[in-house]
């Protein structure tokens, strides 16, 4: 593209365009990137400079941009029809879809609610485990039990069962009632004992809450094994599993949210299988369509459906949907993403790479304001700190997160950090020697960056 065009392009974003959790005042004041194309696993600008994807478009790419087998798979579903409604009329592409989804979905997990956002899949969990209680004359069983520093999406009801008060604290008023209780953070809790007696000290807080008012709860809500929004944070082994349990022990449902988690990143198709859990509902989304168009999924087992089973007259149907449920074209993109995790064996693949990753993130711990280094396969948070001693976090205006990011631009490498955190999460297909640039260019900029 020639200069005089995308700077105008630029010119026209800072006249009209409204970005998502932006501020906007330092937006129209600053330099900014359009991006034009992709090409494996590089994004590239309008002014043709190549930037390796280091947060996968934002945590939903997975086997990098123009992948052939997905873009023919998106045109030949467009030759024949790109959008028809999912209500009361079925499709091709759906259909096959929902097979493929439930038989690599973990075990239990017999049905599939299509909406068109990790936010939207949520709320139809929730409307879901409430209206499953309703229907089994468990009346009083109309709130939930959410996580601390959880992040399930930007909707109201996905904003209440969320824990960021950072992102979320200005809509409190808006937002239904629910329990709290604390989630993992093992770098910041004071906490001496092993592993095992972390997760079950961790889950002992849950269990407090549910002994109480499990009789007022539909459901936990959790991110497995990573909950991302907040940081990376990561959970001890055996956690999830304590967690299914006491959902069992309390009568309550457990939602789990694996739409970052899902697709691979985590090592496994779904966290929940390192555990070998089977939630009650299961949200997907992010990368489900390999970050080619919108699209999430709803899981849940045979027990809630049949739920909702009735005469036409009693109004019984689940109650939800959006125009674009299960659009045609995302749900070909998905199919062609899961023909090639079995064809191209990219699970397999993804191990020693994610060993690899290990590996480089080791030496960051040299540098003096690293203060921890989380890691879930390939979801990556690394906090740095003002003062590793004391695990003093760096003030928000000091801007350290975004001052890394910048960095990192300069020399090729695209990130978004949340917070203090720089986050790491590169599509599955990345190559060892980009991973191993990714890690030297982190290094590099925090290196930089803090002085140290
Ligand atoms: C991103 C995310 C969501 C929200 O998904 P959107 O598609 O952005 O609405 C929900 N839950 C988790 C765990 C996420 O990471």
């Amino acid at each position: 593209m020639n200069r005089a065009l995308a700077k105008e392009l630029e010119a026209w974003d800072k006249k009209y365009v409204w970005h998502p959790f932006t501020q906007m005042k330092d937006w129209r004041q600053d330099p900014q990137l359009v991006i034009e194309k992709g090409e494996g696993n590089a994004l590239i600008d309008t002014k043709g400079r190549r930037y390796l994807d280091g947060v996968s478009s934002l945590w939903c790419n997975v086997h990098g941009h123009r992948v052939k087998k997905i873009d023919d798979a998106v045109k030949a579903q467009l030759e024949k029809i790109a959008h028809s409604t999912f209500l009361g009329l079925s499709h091709v592409p759906a259909i096959r879809l929902s097979k493929k989804l439930i038989e690599i979905a973990p075990k239990g997990l017999t049905k599939v609610f299509y909406s068109d956002s990790g936010s939207a899949s949520v709320e139809a969990a929730l409307k879901m485990a409430y209206q499953y209680w309703q229907w089994k004359g468990q009346k009083s069983k109309t709130t939930f039990l959410k996580l601390k520093n959880a992040y399930h999406g930007d909707t109201l009801g996905s904003v209440s069962v969320g824990g960021i008060s950072l992102f979320h604290e200005i809509f409190h008023p808006l937002l239904f009632k629910t329990f709290e209780a604390d989630a993992p953070y093992r770098y910041r809790d004071s906490f001496a004992g092993s592993d095992a007696e972390y997760a079950d000290f961790c889950a002992s807080k849950i269990e407090a809450v549910l002994k109480k008012h499990h009789r007022r709860i539909c459901a936990v809500v959790m991110e497995p094994l990573m909950q991302g929004a907040a940081g990376m944070l990561d959970q001890p082994r055996g956690y999830l599993k304590l967690v299914r349990n006491l959902a069992k022990k309390y009568s309550v449902l457990l939602i789990a949210d694996e739409v970052a988690t899902g697709f691979g990143r985590t090592g496994k198709m779904f966290a929940c299988e390192h555990e070998n859990v089977t939630p009650d509902i299961l949200c997907a989304a992010k990368g489900i369509t390999a970050g080619y168009l919108p699209l999430s999924a709803t899981l849940t087992t045979d027990k809630i459906y049949n739920a909702f089973l009735g005469e036409y007259g009693e109004l019984k149907a689940f109650f939800h949907g959006h125009t674009y449920s299960a659009n045609p074209l995302a749900c070909a993109a998905a199919l062609a993403n899961l023909e090639i995790f079995e064809k191209d064996k990219t699970l397999a693949k993804l191990q020693p790479k994610i060993k690899l990753l290990t590996e480089e993130l080791l030496k960051l711990e040299q540098l003096e304001h690293v203060g921890d280094i989380r890691q879930a396969g390939f979801m990556v948070g690394i906090e740095l700190v003002k003062d590793r001693n004391v695990k003093q976090p760096y003030p928000l205006a000091e801007r350290i997160g975004p001052r890394v990011i910048l960095e990192a631009r300069k020399r090729g490498v695209m990130l978004r950090p949340l917070g203090n955190v720089i986050v790491l999460m590169p599509p599955l297909s990345i190559k060892e020697s980009e991973l191993k640039m990714l890690c030297r260019v982190v290094y590099q900029c925090v290196e930089n960056v803090t002085g140290a």
